[in-house]
Order: structure tokens, then C-alpha cells, then sequence
């Protein structure tokens, strides 16, 4: 189903983005022939959307999907299955001039903000190269260059013409914003984007990135494995376990009554300085199954405490979450947290 009752609507607002069955599988390649011998299950049928103006986080464990599902956005590899509309159109992979426009409207930055500038090139040159290749000319560029150093805190007389390598970690990350701010987008892909940076450096970042939505109306996909900053940024929270949606929902939802036993043992790990926080549930043991071969059922179940012969046969659905406190946008995919399922959670043995 649909990531959001209402089919990819809520309160009457359309999505901006809309993501129907995304899959995609990894080709393990093997023998004399260099065939494939195996699926590695990275992205497997997913469904969500984006409203516009919003912060939706994602989290899960490393190799859970969450950096597949961003490049799956971006086009930048091809899915195998799935629907992907943006602002109300079908994406069509096949379509080069839509596509074109499509990473106009969406821009990505990543983690490393070293790679994703170009060393031979000062920081000025990299900032123009977008637009002008969208057909700005050389003078427009260079203004809207200035302009965007302004815009993400960095005075352009001082550091316009710096090479990446003059930059620190944060100075090089706000250039990588205003790259990606370039286009004028409507919405950004931050893929761990300041997990590389130190702690008085990140605040710095999210804020600028908190101040930059608000002034020019941006929407987020933020994705990190950081839980408290993924709290701090997001209006939803997507939980996403071997490359499938286990939970979804408003922050506040997710983070003080979460449904899935995932989402309960991720959080239960996170840090905290207040002792009312505590909490009394084990946090997670073992490594996620190979994604090569994964857990028939619920693919949480050789982990889960609550696990029952259900989970072990039948793939629990998205759907609503039980319980009064849920509101109607808080979907889980647990055979014991969906409501209406006629099962309740108990720990096993
Ligand atoms: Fe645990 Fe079963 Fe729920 Fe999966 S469906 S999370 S195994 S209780």
C-alpha cells in the first residue's frame, strides 16, 4: 500500500514525491561465464512519498537501502521495478530531456564533500559548471556564484577562488550546498551529508540547512544513521530494515511510540544524556541477515524477540498501526503492530 493513507496525500496536499515499488537487485557475478549467481536484495518494492516543504529522515542499520533508495531517485542507477512521479508526473526513465529536468529539480549531496568537488577546478568554476550548463551564461553564473556563498554563510571574497583542498571539512560541505542550490531545486537528497563532519561543525550545517528550507521552501530527504539528528531535522521518519519500509510515520510518533520491534531496538540504542530516556528494551544483538538470501516472512524475525510461526511464513504488509495513540499517517509492517491484524505482541519463549 501507499506509504500514506489517502493514496500519496495527506490533509488534501499532493506529494511532491511519489514512490510506488521500487526495487533493486545487485547482480552477484560468478563462474567461468561471469553470470549472475545471486540477487543481492538491496531495495525491494518500497513505497512512500514527499510533501512539499517537508523533512522526511531515513534510518536503518548500515546496508539497509537507504543510499540505494537515494540514488534510485536521482536516476543515477536504474530500478528494476517500481513508479517514481515527481510533482505529479510519472519519471520515465527512457525520457533524457525529463530526466534532465528531473536532477534540476532534485539535487543530492553526499557524505564526502571532497569527491564531490572537482580538485583541479576552483570552487567558483564547479559552482557555475550547472547552470551554465542548463544554458545560464558565464556572467549570470558567476552573480548567482556569489550569491549562493552568501547564501550558505561563506564570504565570497574570501573563498571563491580557493581550490577544494584550501577548504575545511565544513567550508568544503556548504560549497557542496550551494552547488546543489545551484539549479534552484525543490528538493535535496542529503545522504549522510554531515555524518563526516565534527560535532560543532554539523550543528553549524543543519541549521544553515534548517534556515535555507524555510527561506527558499526546499524539501528534505535526509538520511542518516544518526537518530538524534535525524529527530532534530525530520517532519517523518521512514524506518527501513534489508531493503524493505518496516515503519513510517510523524517524528514524534516514531521516536516516543514506536510500533515495530526494529525501530523499538534501534532507538533503545540511541544516546542520551537524560536518564528519563532510559529504556528497558534490548537493544539489537547479531548482524542483519545476508541480503543475498533473506529471512522468508518478516525478514526482522530471526532478530525479534516477538517473533511467532506467522512471521516466520507470511511477509507482514504496511498498513496502519494499532493502537489509539496511531495516527492515521504511522504505518508499520509487523503482523503484531498493524491494527486489525487478531495478533498481539508478546515476547517468544
Ligand atoms: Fe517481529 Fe513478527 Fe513483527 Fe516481524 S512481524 S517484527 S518477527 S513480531
Amino acid at each position: 500500500m501507499s506509504a500514506r493513507a489517502g493514496n500519496g496525500s495527506a490533509g488534501g496536499a499532493s506529494a511532491l514525491l511519489e514512490v510506488h515499488g521500487l526495487r533493486k537487485y545487485f547482480p552477484v557475478l560468478g563462474g567461468i561465464l561471469n553470470r549472475a549467481v545471486a540477487w543481492v536484495q538491496a531495495v525491494d518494492d518500497i513505497d512512500f512519498d514527499v510533501l512539499p516543504g517537508e523533512v522526511l529522515g531515513i534510518v536503518g542499520e548500515s546496508g539497509c537501502g537507504k543510499s540505494t533508495t537515494a540514488r534510485l531517485l536521482m536516476h543515477l542507477i536504474r530500478a528494476d521495478a517500481g513508479r517514481i512521479a515527481f510533482d505529479g508526473e510519472p519519471v520515465r526513465p527512457e525520457d533524457a530531456a525529463g530526466l534532465r529536468e528531473l536532477r534540476r529539480q532534485m539535487q543530492m549531496v553526499f557524505q564526502d564533500s571532497y569527491s564531490s568537488l572537482n580538485p583541479r577546478l576552483p570552487i567558483e568554476d564547479t559552482i557555475m559548471f550547472g547552470p551554465k550548463v542548463h544554458g545560464v551564461s558565464a556572467a549570470e553564473a558567476r552573480e548567482r556564484a556569489r550569491e549562493l556563498f552568501s547564501l550558505v554563510g561563506l564570504d565570497p571574497a574570501q573563498f571563491i577562488r580557493r581550490y577544494p583542498h584550501e577548504l575545511s571539512g565544513g567550508q568544503r560541505q556548504r560549497v557542496n550546498i550551494a552547488r546543489a542550490l545551484a539549479l534552484e531545486p525543490r528538493l535535496l537528497i542529503l545522504d549522510e551529508a554531515v555524518s563526516a563532519l565534527d560535532k560543532s561543525v554539523e550543528a553549524q550545517v543543519l541549521n544553515l540547512l534548517l534556515t535555507l528550507r524555510r527561506e527558499l521552501g526546499l524539501t528534505y530527504i535526509f538520511i542518516s544513521h544518526d537518530l538524534n539528528v535525524v529527530q532534530y531535522m525530520s517532519d517523518r521518519v521512514l524506518v527501513m530494515y534489508l531493503g524493505k519500509v518496516v515503519e513510517i510515520g510523524p517524528t514524534a510518533e516514531i521516536y516516543q511510540r514506536m510500533q515495530h520491534p526494529y525501530t523499538e531496538a534501534l532507538l533503545s540504542a540511541m544516546p542520551s544524556m537524560d536518564p528519563d530516556r532510559r529504556t528497558e528494551t534490548p537493544p539489537l544483538v547479531g548482524d542483519p541477515p545476508n541480503p543475498i538470501d533473506p529471512p522468508p516472512g518478516c525478514r526482522f524475525h530471526t532478530r525479534c524477540r516477538f517473533a511467532e510461526d506467522v512471521c516466520r511464513r507470511a511477509e507482514p504488509p504496511l498498513g496502519p498501526a494499532a493502537g489509539e495513540a496511531a495516527g492515521p499517517d504511522h504505518l508499520v509492517a509487523c503482523h503484531m503492530r498493524v491494527a486489525a491484524s487478531g495478533h498481539s505482541l508478546a515476547p517468544a519463549g
